[in-house]
Order: structure tokens, then sequence, then C-alpha cells
């Protein structure tokens, strides 16, 4: 397998400083699964962001900073590190997909949509949307108006938006400039990930707080 359409370095730099809402961390950490690329990709931003901690941390320091550091340590467990190896290789759904779903695909509860497309919405909090999408092969997505970004991420089968194929592993991004009608290719259904809106927390709350008050 060969990925050929990787997470851009902003959002990858956004999902190694924790800044990504959960509904974008979700699609870096399954492309992440997926792609060893980016993993040591990732890696080497994680690298870059702790020598930048250590940085700040070599200034001023008491002489017993190590010691109360150590002690600190002590009660606190460390988050369990990001899915780097699919364990079940034949699955469908990587690993941090399969958390939400409870399973592999065999496990999806799909909605019908129309025109040939099935999704299952993922709870992945308040900031940004993530849903399962099952296009049947040969079948066009309509046109979906959107605002902000939208990352899709290819699972199963593949689709093109004309310019580009897309297959496992392979990640589309699209901004509300690009007019795309992605199109599922021939042979069997298209299951992807689909993120939109406000891929940082951040950037997220503001504006939606606003627009409640405005009543946007
Ligand atoms: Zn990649």
């Amino acid at each position: 397998m060969s990925i050929r359409h990787h997470v851009n370095d902003e959002l990858l730099l956004a999902y190694a400083a924790g800044n990504l809402a959960e509904s974008w961390s979700l699609a870096v950490a399954t492309h992440l699964s997926l792609c060893p690329v980016c993993r040591e990709r990732e890696a080497r931003f994680a690298a870059i962001g702790g020598v930048a901690l250590e940085d700040i941390g070599g200034i001023a320091m008491s002489d017993n900073a190590l010691a109360d550091c150590l002690a600190r340590l002590d009660g606190i467990v460390p988050d369990p590190p990001p899915a780097l190896r699919d364990p079940t290789a034949a699955a469908v759904l990587p690993s941090p997909l399969r958390d939400y779903v409870g399973g592999d695909l065999d496990a999806v509860r799909w909605a019908m949509v129309g025109g040939g497309v099935q999704q299952r919405i993922l709870p992945v909090g308040k900031v940004g949307q993530a849903r399962l999408l099952r296009i049947k092969a040969g079948v066009a997505v309509p046109e979906h108006g959107h605002r902000g970004l939208e990352l899709t991420l290819v699972l199963a089968g593949s689709f093109s938006d004309g310019e580009a194929e897309f297959r496992r592993g392979d990640i589309q991004m699209a901004d509300e400039e690009v007019q795309h009608i992605p199109i599922a290719g021939y042979g069997e259904p298209c299951i992807c990930l689909g993120v939109t809106d406000a891929p940082l927390v951040f950037r997220a709350l503001l504006p939606r707080i606003v627009q409640r008050f405005a009543k946007i």
C-alpha cells in the first residue's frame, strides 16, 4: 500500500501540540495508524516540541528542581501513546476508529442519506463533525455545502475528485474555495471518514459563540 496524499504540516503540528479538536485529532490519528511516513514526521514534530520545552525549563532552575519534578511525576499516569500499529491488519477500520464504532465495519450502524450514500455520525464532542461515509461504487457524492475546512480520509475502495485518485489512507483536504464532486471508484463501495468545520479548538469556540448571539 502506498499512500500518496498525506496530512499537511499545519495539521500535524497542531496534532503533535495537542491543539486539534477531537474530530480532527481522530482523523490524523487514523491516518497515522496507516502511514509510517507521517508517524515519522509526527515523532520529529513532537521531538521539536520537547526541545522547546527543555529550553524554557533550563532557565533559573533551583537546586532541588529535579527532585521536585520527579516527586510530581510520581502521581502522574502518562497518556497511552497514539496507536502506531494496527494489530488486526485485516480490519477495515484502524484502531482509533474502532474505538468509536465499537468494532470493525460490521459494527457500524449506517443511516441512509440517499443517492447511494450512507453515513454514521461519530461522537466527537461539540467542535467539528466526524462521520463515516459509505458511497456506492461509481456514485458521485452530490455537492454538499460546507464552510471551513473539510478532510476526507479513504478507508476502503477509492474516490476521484477529477484531478487525483484517493485510496486507503489517502487524505483529501478541501475548503470552500474548492469545488469538488468526489466520485467513488468502480468495483467496491468507498468507505471514508469525513471531518468538517473547525480543526483547532481555539479557532472554533469564539466564532461559534459569536454566531449564537448574532443568530447567524
Ligand atoms: Zn501520511
